[in-house]
């Protein structure tokens, strides 16, 4: 699919249970809660915990189902753990970019996960070297802990440690660190990444998503505010304030795409934000058809919207394979674009002699659309109405997805007219931009959508070519 795709998630336990009584149950929360997140990052998974006397850890390439076994988890012993699933593009796909990344250094074992990118990665990592550091993976979450471990040479505690790095780091970050005595969450300032605490009796959860909350059967507290930092521990649970100045800019695209649809984040519920966006496209575009359908599956609320709102049918037009894994997914060019026949195949009796409407949530490089729109007609459409529950794609992400630079985004390049033509559909219409706020009306702070308006939340080197983050 030529979707962007997250780079990554992040899931952190704490028990108040106190050491050695608690076994291996916290790593597999942690186990069942990546997994509610692999939807973020197929590239790598991992798990740290700690019982208080060291901290333990496994992590691979692969799915979470890939990298563990029950017998990997069992030797995870420990009453705190973090865990992280990681997407990565070309750069850095090798295992060494697996997290949790791990480090002894003043007689501690510090483990961190991180979800973002970074827009001043080079710069900081350059600065590092100059003064003799020495880097053993290509991401950014090892800059993010070389500064970490740097300002703790001179400051009493992690926290603060932390606290003082985060003016220093500029783009998105979602953090957790994992000492022998606590586990420390972090979000930028801008709040780019989700995420948010939970409860689960005693203990604290920390998660990208509140899906992964669902898994472990924790209830959702509150989202880590931007710019905060929290720190939990068997001996209870502190906030802090960052001092780097905020403008929240949350990605917009969680929504449209990125997040899963059970998933509410800085109180907006996902599934209800695309269903919105499907109104919107209804009122704004409507067509002449006899039937709604979906590509699941961030199209498949927008189609409901959109059928509600028309008084159109709606129906499942498609079939999803579910059971595709990561070296499939990552096989040579010819084999993607076979895969996508065996990833969604059409339900021809849905759409056979009938005029379609067809909901996608974006156009990214539109090789997929257009092969979508071709599927369908195979099967015996008569006409297909394309309708995109965002608005058109047309700038390049600096903060932690894989979208690529202006050039390969088709929406920055042609009219509207011309898309249609590309991708073979009788007619096209994206949510406009205007009604964007429209489908976030739960949203507690700013967002971000510089991919389709190209307005920044923070300075970033322009049409830097993508591809190229961790
Ligand atoms: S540019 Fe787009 S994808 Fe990137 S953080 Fe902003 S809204 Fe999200």
């Amino acid at each position: 699919m030529d979707k962007p795709r997250e780079a990554c998630g992040v899931f952190g336990i704490v028990s108040e249970a106190g050491r050695g009584d608690i076994g291996y149950r916290l790593a597999v929360d942690t186990y069942h809660a990546l997994y509610a997140l692999q939807h973020r990052g197929q590239t790598s998974a991992g798990i740290a915990v700690t019982d208080g006397d060291t901290v333990r850890y496994k992590k691979g390439d692969g799915l979470v189902q890939e990298v563990f076994e029950s017998e990997s988890l069992k030797g995870l012993t420990g009453h705190m753990a973090i865990g992280h699933v990681r997407y990565a593009a070309q750069r850095g796909t090798s295992g060494v970019n697996a997290q949790p990344l791990v480090v002894e250094t003043l007689g501690e074992q510090i483990a961190l996960v991180f979800n973002g990118n970074l827009t001043n990665a080079g710069q900081l990592r350059i600065e590092t070297e100059n003064q003799g550091g020495i880097f053993q993976t290509t991401g950014d979450a090892e800059v993010i802990l070389y500064a970490i471990v740097r300002k703790l040479l001179n400051t009493r505690s992690l926290e603060t440690a932390v606290l003082e790095v985060m003016p220093m780091l500029k783009g998105a970050y979602s953090i957790l660190i994992l000492t022998k005595k606590k586990v420390i969450a972090a979000r930028d300032p801008h709040g780019f990444r989700p995420l948010c605490i939970g409860k689960r009796g005693s203990e604290t959860v920390f998660a990208s998503e509140s899906c992964a909350l669902d898994a472990v059967d924790a209830t959702f507290e509150r989202d880590v505010q931007p710019g905060e930092v929290v720190v939990a521990s068997p001996d209870g649970f502190m906030s802090y304030t960052s001092r780097a100045e905020k403008r929240c800019a949350l990605c917009a695209f969680e929504f449209v795409y990125f997040a899963r649809p059970d998933s509410v984040i800085d109180g907006q519920s996902v599934e209800i934000s695309r269903y919105l966006a499907g109104q919107c496209l209804a009122r704004r575009n409507p067509a002449d058809a006899d039937v709604v359908i979906g590509i699941p599956d961030s199209g498949l609320s927008s189609a409901l919207g959109y059928a509600q709102e028309s008084g159109i049918p709606y129906a499942i037009g498609f079939v999803k394979n579910r059971y595709i894994g990561r070296t499939f997914i990552q096989e040579a060019q010819w084999l993607r674009e076979r895969s996508l026949k065996i990833k969604i195949n059409v339900l021809a009796p849905v759409v056979k002699g009938k005029r379609v409407v067809m909901v996608d949530d974006s156009i990214v490089r539109g090789t997929t659309t257009e092969r979508v729109v071709s599927l369908v007609r195979e099967s015996g459409a008569a006409e297909v109405h394309l309708r995109i529950s965002s608005p058109p794609y047309m700038h390049p992400c600096y903060f932690g997805t894989d979208i690529p630079n202006r050039d390969q985004l088709p929406a920055s390049r042609y009219t509207v007219g011309e898309m249609t033509k590309m991708v073979g559909a009788d007619s096209l219409a994206f949510l406009s931009l205007k009604d964007l706020p429209d489908t976030m009306p739960d949203l507690r702070i700013g967002w971000c959508d510089a991919c389709f308006t190209g307005e920044y939340p923070v300075p970033v080197a322009m049409e830097k070519t993508k591809g190229d983050f961790l």
